[in-house]
């Protein structure tokens, strides 16, 4: 590992320091590092996932988000099949070469719906397919991975077990660990990742999450800072700050260079070029949605997530052409991620031996 628990303190500290006294002039040098890694391995090209947001029911009551079951202050909504691939459809057309089912951590729909919504979507196009869903039995994830869904992605948000347990009541850090685990040994390209800047979150507690997550050879890493949510108990918290998101994702890149790390959606809600500076930082992926524009704003899990009312087309096209004139390249393949096979083969084989 190139950077040691306490440099990557450090330089957390320092960057908090400088932002401090309002130096916000240039690049941090380890995101041009970073970014120089991720183009060494992608070259210019940027995938693109297209995000189908298809149910805003949740049963959890993680104290950060806005679809938890306690806000009763959301209009829920849940997306019929048709729906589901007629937004399927819009993104193929759009370019996207994955599509990205997601929706809040619950027992319903039936998981045998969903599984049927993945086969029909891999018969009609040639795309990866992800379920970002939550934590469900190991016969659900088998039944998900049997009907054709590639990968799944379940963000660990932080590792540190006490901060863990008060921000996602009744959940505990292991059991999303052995989840992400499970994902793993079922094969699946796993994904996980944090919020950066949760409140009671310091440096220490995010380099330990930083490295934690680097040791588990995953194939898809995110960091999105955190955004306060009115209708949550942490809705007068401050929000997570863009140079140490930027900071940590450039982190992730440097100690894993062949995963797909995206640049979150969160970043742009900070500044209007914060998905820009995520991919000149180390990030390779962008990740559109194409929920349609009747619900996508009720899909509400941080103020500024979906911009309600315009077509999800032109928001995604409108991002295309940023990305652009930034000078990387947009490709429609599915993008698998380059983590070597040997770093994640103990976690495949364990329990299996
Ligand atoms: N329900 C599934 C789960 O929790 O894994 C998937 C959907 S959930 C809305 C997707 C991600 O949103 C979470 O993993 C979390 O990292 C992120 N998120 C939720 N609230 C957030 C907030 N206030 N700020 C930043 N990210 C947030
Ligand atoms: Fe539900 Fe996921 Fe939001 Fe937690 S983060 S409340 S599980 S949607």
């Amino acid at each position: 590992m190139p950077y040691s628990r306490r440099e990557i303190i450090h330089i957390l500290r320092s960057a908090a320091f400088q932002r401090a006294k309002g130096d916000r002039s240039r690049a941090h040098p380890l995101c041009e590092e970073a970014g120089q890694a991720a183009r060494t391995v992608f070259g210019q090209t940027i995938y693109q996932r297209g995000v189908i947001e298809f149910s805003s029911q949740c049963d959890m009551a993680c104290l950060y988000c806005g679809l938890r079951l306690p806000n009763t202050r959301l209009d829920r909504y849940t997306l019929s099949h048709p729906d589901v691939l007629h937004a399927v459809d819009t993104a193929v057309q759009c370019g996207m070469g994955t599509i990205v089912l997601q929706s809040g951590q619950t027992a319903q729909p039936d998981p045998a719906l969903i599984a049927e919504l993945v086969s029909v979507i891999k018969s009609r196009h040639r795309v990866a397919v992800t379920l970002s869903l939550g934590e469900h039995p190991e016969d659900v994830y088998r039944l998900w991975r049997d009907s054709g869904a590639d990968r799944y992605l379940l963000k660990i948000e932080t590792t540190d077990e006490a901060l863990h347990q008060r921000l996602r009541p009744g959940q505990t850090a292991a059991t999303r660990l052995r989840h992400v685990e499970r994902l793993q040994r079922l094969g699946f390209e796993t994904g996980s990742g944090i919020i950066s800047g949760l409140p009671g979150m310091t440096p220490d507690i995010l380099a330990e999450d930083l490295i934690r997550l680097s040791s588990l050879g995953l194939e898809m890493l995110a960091v999105g800072p955190f955004i306060p949510h009115p209708d949550t108990p942490l809705g007068h918290s401050s929000r997570g700050c863009l140079t140490q998101a930027l900071l940590a994702m450039a982190f992730l890149r440097l100690q894993n260079r062949g995963a797909n790390i995206p640049a979150t959606s969160a970043l742009d809600s900070i500044s209007p070029e914060g998905r820009i500076l995520g991919l000149q930082a180390g990030a390779n992926v962008i990740m559109p949605s194409f929920t349609p524009d009747t619900v996508r704003g009720a899909y509400s899990i941080y103020p500024g997530k979906n911009r309600p009312g315009s077509k999800a087309a032109d928001i995604a096209t409108a991002l295309q052409q940023r990305v652009l004139s930034a000078g990387f390249e947009l490709t429609n393949i599915t993008g698998n991620s380059k983590t070597p096979l040997f770093s994640r083969l103990p976690r495949m084989l364990e329990g299996t031996l």
